[in-house]
């Protein structure tokens, strides 16, 4: 089975391509990238002109909710909202029921993905046994899985002592440890960032130092270790401060954002529908210097990847009262429509350095296969139509939820189709790309 893209305009950071190449695709894998490559039998697609042909994305954090939360999302519907998201894989958080602490869960969520079969998943296993922060879990039997990095996200890890043994324990498997940075004494009971808008709401606030004091702990106890530590979903601007310093002083720090927190501020939680609880995430939407902060941080490549952080919640859950509502929302359907709409096209940044944030650094953070075009590897492939004008419909996700803040709006960039190991797994009909 031979399928040859023609005419496409290929982006891919590590091979320094950006610019018209033909993908020569040959049993699922890449078996040649240049111009004017000869058909030789191969089935041809013609990429239209202005779809641009990268590397696979990967979504380093996601939850599917399988096992336990099948109503939410299971691991099949995450998967065909990831495909039709543009993401030819996903790293999927352990905050299941049971916690994915052990080579059983690990290996149920890998069976339901092969089952499935459109992107690709990396189980990410837990710090501790349940993700209590009493016992470390058994990280080495983890690996053996099939996971790709521990953390107990949902919470920070408990102690400090325990993240420094669970640095240790990863860094034997040069595993990253993927931290929710929280401070839980300061953050107590709040629901919003502390600010103007939470007191005009009435709303209990967290102030972005939570978070900070999270990330300064976890730097700290990377260079101790010498480990690599991944900052999740960062939304202070004191957090990007504390990682640009450890970078600087060369710790092994990585981090990312997820789209809501470059495109929103807490302004959303009045306006236009005030305590809408697809508002209400952790971290919170913070005010406007944090999100300039994130985006400055995009811009100066002290953030190292783009991330959703999807968290599906069903719609019972989300109507309640603001207070008493699950933090979080669904992403991947959204992702890279706000990433092209918000940061190409108003001109902070260029394709490669987007493919970067959403292929190249997610595979190298998570040392997995992918995030570049290279020959004998996994045609793993998303087309972007960067054009494309996108109305964000949430009643038609695949994700089995549809809690977003972003449903209605009008987006210029979307995904024109997902190839996982040499096979369509999704094709967006408005793109103007013939099926493949
Ligand atoms: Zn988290």
């Amino acid at each position: 089975m031979k399928k040859l893209l023609k005419g496409g305009h290929v982006v891919d950071p590590r091979s320094g391509i950006d610019g018209p190449c033909d993908v020569l695709i040959e049993d699922g894998r890449i078996a040649r990238i240049g111009r004017d490559i000869p058909v030789d039998g191969a089935t041809i697609v013609e990429i239209p002109s202005g779809l641009v042909v990268c590397p696979g994305f990967i979504d380093m954090h996601v939850h599917l909710r399988e096992p336990g939360q099948e109503h939410k999302e299971t691991v099949a519907t995450g998967t065909a909202a990831a495909a039709a998201g543009g993401f030819t894989a996903v790293a999927c958080m352990p905050n299941t029921t049971p916690v994915n602490d052990n080579a059983n869960v690990t290996t149920l969520i890998l069976a339901k993905a092969a089952e499935a079969n459109l992107a690709r998943v990396y189980p990410i296993g837990a710090v501790s046994k349940g993700s209590k922060g009493e016992l470390l879990a058994d990280i080495s039997e983890l690996r053996q899985a099939g996971c790709v990095a521990i953390s107990d996200d949902g919470h920070p890890v408990a102690t400090a002592l325990l993240m420094r043994r669970a640095l240790e324990y990863a860094g034997m498997f040069d595993m990253p440890l993927i931290e929710h940075c929280e401070d839980p004494t300061l953050k107590g009971d709040g629901v919003a960032h502390e600010g103007f808008q939470a007191s005009l709401l009435g709303l209990r606030g967290i102030p972005g130092a939570a978070e900070a004091l999270g990330v300064e702990r976890g730097v700290l106890l990377a260079e101790l270790t010498g480990s690599h530590l991944h900052i999740a979903h960062m939304s202070a601007r004191a957090s990007i401060r504390a990682v640009r310093k450890g970078k600087e002083a060369g710790v092994r720090v990585t981090c990312e954002v997820a789209p809501h927190h470059f495109t929103l501020t807490d302004v959303a939680l009045g306006s236009p529908i005030a305590y809408d609880t697809n508002t209400k995430m952790n971290p919170p939407l913070r005010e406007a210097a944090d999100r300039d902060a994130m985006i400055a941080g995009l811009v100066d490549g002290t953030v190292d990847a783009i991330a959703t952080d999807h968290a599906p919640h069903h719609y019972d859950e989300k109507q309640v009262e603001f207070d008493r509502a699950p933090f979080g929302i669904v992403g991947l359907e959204t992702a890279i429509p706000l990433t092209l709409d918000r940061l190409l096209h108003s001109g902070l940044l260029r394709l490669p350095r987007i493919v970067e944030l959403l292929s190249t650094n997610p595979a190298r953070i998570l040392k997995v296969p992918g995030g570049a075009l290279a020959e004998g590897d996994p045609a793993d492939i998303t087309i972007l139509a960067p054009d494309l004008k996108v109305r964000v419909d949430a009643r038609s996700f695949r994700s089995r939820s549809k809690n977003t803040p972003f449903d209605g709006w009008e987006l210029r960039g979307g995904v024109a189709a997902t190839i996982v190991g040499g096979r369509t797994v999704f094709t967006n009909a408005d793109a103007g790309l013939q099926t493949i």
